[in-house]
C-alpha cells in the first residue's frame, strides 16, 4: 500500500519529533508524523519528575553549550538559530509560561509535563500535519544513483509511504516502554553511519552494601562523594558535591546521575570505590572538635544513643551499623580515642562499592547515536544519505541532568524542520 507523496515525514512523535514536524509544517511544507505508540509524546510526558525540566535557562549560549561536552563544537551554528531565548519564547507565545528553578533549571509554570506534549501536539494539528500514531516504521526505503544513497520513503506495518525529506526522530534506548527502543539506529550503520553503540547515562548506580538500601526513601542535601579505582589512583579520582538519594538498590539523585557517565568508565575495569563525606564544609580537626563536645556532654550514654547529634539526619543507624556491637553499646565515657577518631573519619568517609548502573529501563537519556561529523549540524542533515535528517536522542551528544536534553530536542527539531 502506498499512500501518496508528502513533502517531510518525520518518523517519531517525541519532542523533538513533533518540534521537527510543527515546524516544517508552519513553513507550509505537508508533513506525515508517524508514532508507533497510540499517543505522542509519551516520554515527554513523564519528563522532570512529570513536571518536565522543559530547558536550562542559561542565557550565555557559550556557557550553556559548555554542558555538551565534546559535542558543543557542532552546535553553534543549530543554537544561533534556535537558541534557549527562542524555546522559552516558543511556548510562551502559546501560552506556557516558564519559571526558573536552582541550577536554572526552568520548568512550566503549571509544572506539568503532559501541559508540554499539549502545546507540541498542538503546534502540529494546528498546522496541519498529518498523524500516524499505532504506526511502526521497520525500514527505510532508499534509491541510489548518480553515485548517492538517497531516502525516497519509510515501510512501516501499516504501508509505504513516500516522502521528499525524511526526518528520523527516534529516541535513543533509555526507558524503553515510552516507545524508545533504539531500533531507528540500527538502521543507518548499513548505510555507512557510524553509529555509537548506545549506553544508560544519567542513570541510578547499584551498590553492594545493605546500609544503603536500609535508608530507602532518604535525600541528603549536600554531600561530598569521590569516585575511583580499587587502587584510588590520582587518575581516577574525581568528586562531586550535591543532593544524594538513597534507594533500595543504590543511589540516585542529580548528583549521582551527572556522575554515572564517568563512573559507568572506570566501572570498566571492575567495582568502583566511593566514599561519602557527610560533612563536606567542615575540616577534619573542626569536625573532631565537634564530636569531642558532644562525647564530653554526653559521658555517660551509649554511643549509638548519641550518633544522630553527630551524623546528619537520617543516618544515624547506618553509622550505627559500621560499629561493632560491642562499640554500639559502649558508654561513651570508655570510648577510646582511636575509635573516635575512627568515628570522624568515617564521618568524613564513608566507604561505599558501587557494583554498577540500573540499566536503560532506569536512564534518562542514553549515550551514542549518529556521529555529529556525519551530520551537517546546519541543517541536521545525514552526510552520507541525501534527504535524510537527524534530531534528539539518535544524535551522540553527552550531556548532564538540568533541561539540557529537552533544549537539544527544541533546538534540533527547529533547525531540522526549518531546513526540509
Ligand atoms: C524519566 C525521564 C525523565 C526525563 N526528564 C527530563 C527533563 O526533565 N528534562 C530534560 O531535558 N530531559 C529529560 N529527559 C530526557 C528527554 O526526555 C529526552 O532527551 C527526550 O524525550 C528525547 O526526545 P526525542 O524526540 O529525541 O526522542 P523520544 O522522546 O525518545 O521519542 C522518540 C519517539 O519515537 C517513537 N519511535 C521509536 N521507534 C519508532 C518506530 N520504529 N516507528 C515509529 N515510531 C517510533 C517512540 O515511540 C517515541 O515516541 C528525561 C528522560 C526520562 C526517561
Amino acid at each position: 500500500m502506498s499512500s501518496g507523496t508528502y513533502d517531510v515525514i518525520v518518523i517519531g512523535g517525541g519532542a523533538s519529533g513533533m518540534m521537527a514536524a510543527g515546524r516544517a509544517a508552519e513553513r507550509g511544507r505537508r508533513v506525515l508524523l508517524i508514532e508507533k505508540n497510540k499517543e505522542l509524546g509519551k516520554k515527554l510526558s513523564i519528563t522532570g519528575g512529570g513536571r518536565c525540566n522543559i530547558l536550562n535557562a542559561e542565557s550565555d549560549t557559550r556557557a550553556l553549550l559548555e554542558n555538551y561536552g565534546e559535542a558543543a563544537k557542532f552546535l553553534h551554528s543549530p543554537f544561533a538559530q534556535h537558541g534557549m531565548q527562542d524555546s522559552w519564547d516558543f511556548f510562551l507565545k502559546r501560552d506556557l509560561p516558564i519559571v526558573v528553578e536552582a541550577r536554572k533549571r526552568a520548568f512550566p509554570e503549571v509544572q506539568s509535563a503532559p501541559a508540554v506534549t499539549k502545546v507540541m501536539r498542538n503546534y502540529c494539528t494546528s498546522n496541519n500535519v498529518e498523524l500516524k500514531v499505532k504506526t511502526k516504521a521497520q525500514e527505510l526505503i532508499t534509491e541510489t544513483g548518480g553515485g548517492e544513497l538517497r531516502v525516497v520513503g519509510v515501510r512501516t506495518n501499516q504501508g509505504d509511504y513516500y516522502g521528499q525529506k525524511i526526518i528520523l526522530a527516534t529516541g535513543g534506548s533509555s526507558h524503553a516502554e515510552t516507545g524508545s527502543t533504539g531500533e531507528g539506529l540500527t538502521w543507518l550503520s548499513q548505510y555507512g553511519h557510524t553509529v555509537h553503540e548506545p549506553n544508560p547515562n544519567l542513570v541510578p548506580l547499584t551498590v553492594e552494601e545493605d546500609w544503603v538500601k536500609t535508608l530507602s526513601g532518604t535525600t541528603l542535601s549536600f554531600m561530598k562523594i569521590t569516585f575511583a579505582d580499587r587502587d584510588n589512583t590520582k587518575a581516577t579520582r574525581f568528586s562531586r558535591t550535591g543532593k544524594i538519594l538513597f534507594t533500595h538498590f543504590g543511589v540516585s539523585g542529580p548528583l549521582i546521575l551527572n556522575a554515572a557517565h564517568q563512573v559507568k568508565q572506570l566501572l570498566a575495569a571492575g567495582p568502583v570505590y566511593a566514599s561519602i563525606d557527610m560533612y563536606p564544609d567542615t575540616e577534619v580537626g573542626t569536625l573532631r572538635n565537634r564530636v569531642l563536645e558532644v562525647f564530653n556532654k554526653n559521658k555517660n550514654k551509649s554511643l549509638k544513643n548519641i550518633l544522630k547529634d553527630i551524623t546528619p539526619a537520617g543516618l544515624a543507624e547506618a553509622v550505627a551499623a559500621q560499629l561493632t556491637p560491642e562499640l554500639a553499646e559502649s558508654k561513651v565515657h570508655s570510648v577510646s580515642r582511636e575509635d573516635r577518631q575512627a568515628l570522624v573519619d568515617r564521618l568524613k568517609a564513608m566507604p561505599l562499592t558501587i557494583t554498577g548502573t540500573m540499566g536503560m529501563d532506569w536512564a534518562v537519556i542514553s549515550d551514542g547515536g549518529v556521529d555529529l561529523t556525519e551530520v551537517d549540524t546546519r541543517t541536521m542533515a545525514s552526510k552520507k544519505v541525501t534527504n535524510l535528517y537527524f534530531t534528539g536522542d539518535v544524535l551522540n551528544i553527552n550531556r548532564p541532568s538540568g533541561g539540557y536534553s529537552l533544549q537539544l530536542c527544541w533546538t534540533t527539531g527547529w533547525v531540522a524542520g526549518s531546513a526540509v
